[in-house]
């Protein structure tokens, strides 16, 4: 923020409405919220030495790593829900700060955000994940490939689905454009919640059997536990 901006008009928390020293959400807050340890690296699933698991030795994730900013908890809850429901659009560049913050970069060429179906998204007007994705190449200085891929088939709500009916019905769920995504081998998708990883999965696996890219990272503000 410009001096005379912050001057003007002081930062303050979009929770507590509390002034802040630079970012509008308290850092006290961010401190609390509860982040993933002693997690696989590969699907962040809880895993005791925080080495890759059982699952993902014997039968590995089309993405090659998973790192996620928080556990799916407290105000983050509000923050994301705002953003998808309530039209809050600042919510988007304070979430990829937070993201950016705790992810490592290490051979990261470009980031993608996990599309919307269409009709999804003319109903919201935006897609969040690529807000987020916005802030965060914004931050990490990255690209942010866009059109990149497209989401063929709409996602049902999923929240009341198992594991294995999500597979299924995220299969064929994406289209990729392969030529965006030409001379690179290493990118990280973003999404706002990761909660089985099913559509990482998808999206992972189209993108690796259609493009040349070897290494695909899956990145998320937040996990559900
Ligand atoms: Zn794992």
């Amino acid at each position: 923020m410009h001096w005379l901006e912050k001057w003007l008009i002081p930062p303050r928390c979009v929770i507590t409405g509390l002034p802040t020293l630079e970012r509008d959400l308290s850092l006290e807050l961010v401190n609390d919220w509860p982040v993933p340890q002693a997690v696989c690296p590969q699907c962040c699933e809880p895993s005791a030495l925080g080495e890759v698991c059982g699952a993902c030795l014997t039968q590995p994730p089309a993405f090659d790593r998973t790192q996620v900013g928080f556990y799916f908890d407290k105000e983050l809850v509000d923050l994301i829900h705002g953003l998808k429901y309530q039209n809050h659009i600042a919510y988007a560049q304070l979430l990829g700060e937070l993201l950016a913050e705790r992810v490592s970069l290490e051979g990261v060429e470009a980031l993608v955000a996990v599309p919307l179906f269409a009709k999804r998204f003319r109903d919201r007007g935006y897609n969040q994940a690529e807000l987020i994705a916005e802030s965060v190449a914004k931050s990490l200085q990255l690209p942010l490939i866009k059109q990149a891929t497209q989401r063929v088939k709409e996602a049902p709500s999923q929240t009341h689905l198992s594991a294995e009916q999500r597979r299924k019905n995220l299969k064929q769920a994406f289209a990729i454009h392969a030529e965006k995504l030409a001379g690179l081998s290493h990118i990280a998708l973003i999404d706002d919640v990761v909660t089985t990883g099913a559509t990482m999965q998808s999206l992972a696996d189209e993108i690796k059997q259609q493009t040349d890219v070897q290494v695909v990272e899956a990145w998320a503000v937040a996990k559900t536990k």
